[in-house]
């Protein structure tokens, strides 16, 4: 007798599960894959959601510079979303995506993180190249200008080759942190992009361990914005972004 009251409830419970699937399971992508749908708190306006299942590719690194004319079309960050400077700008749609991601965020409780960097002009990126040189020979008197230079190139771009100057990415602090740097990655903010930041369209831009293929050292609080797509796509597979390129054809 005591195996029939097991399966009743086990029958009992696949017919549920059977009735949840037919409400609940979504249909099927040709691929196999479910169709992605997300819920995003609060609620994105319909501007929002365009701007994060747009797409922008645009690569940009040691090998593929930005020319010097190169000028995206750019809208300044609100007062509340930045720290350490009176103005950032980004390119308008990354803007539009992070400024939502960025509501996201402090809806799931996390207030202390801002944007420290947006878009920065060439001109601008040569004057910090040019500052950290001259800190690296401060700090090294014995150094030439090649070897202050190679030494610098670890952690800065030379004029033309950083994203920074797409306007398409965003660096992250906390209000605690005095430099940008990876202990970032122990704040609740980072925590939150590893897990949300794709359905946003933004992916870490340079990864632990990834130095071959991105030109740059592990940087936790650079992300970029790619749309959606590509940045579920990147996530889940565990790409950089030229490998994902590279992998589109
Ligand atoms: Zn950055």
């Amino acid at each position: 007798m005591c195996h029939l009251s097991f399966i009743r409830p086990l029958s009992f419970g696949l017919a549920l599960l059977f009735l949840f699937c037919l409400s609940g399971c979504g249909p099927a992508t040709p691929s196999g894959e479910p169709e992605e749908t997300y819920l995003y708190a609060p609620e994105l306006s319909e501007a929002e959601l365009a701007a994060i299942t747009s797409e922008n590719l645009l690569l940009a690194n040691k090998q593929h510079p930005v020319d010097a004319s190169y000028s995206p079309s750019l809208i300044e960050l609100p007062e509340d979303a930045i720290i350490h400077h009176d103005s950032i700008q980004m390119e308008g749609t990354a803007a539009l995506a992070l400024l939502a991601m960025l509501k996201g965020m402090r809806a799931d409780g996390i207030r202390d993180t801002y944007v420290t960097s947006g878009y920065r002009s060439y001109a601008y990126q040569e004057q910090l190249f040019n500052y950290y040189i001259s800190q690296e020979k401060q700090n090294n008197p014995s150094l030439t200008d090649a070897q202050a230079e190679a030494i610098v190139l670890t952690y800065s771009a030379k004029p033309g080759t950083s994203e920074h100057q797409t306007g398409l990415c965003a660096d992250f602090m906390t209000e605690t942190m005095s430099e940008l740097d990876n202990s970032f990655e122990r704040s609740r903010a980072f925590e939150w992009l590893s897990e949300n930041a794709a359905k946003y369209g933004f992916i870490l831009r340079y990864p632990n361990g990834r130095e071959d293929v991105t030109g740059y050292a592990y940087e936790s609080w650079h992300y970029r914005f790619v749309g959606r797509k590509a940045a579920i796509a990147i996530r889940k597979a565990g790409l950089t972004l030229e490998e994902y390129l590279e992998s589109a054809g």
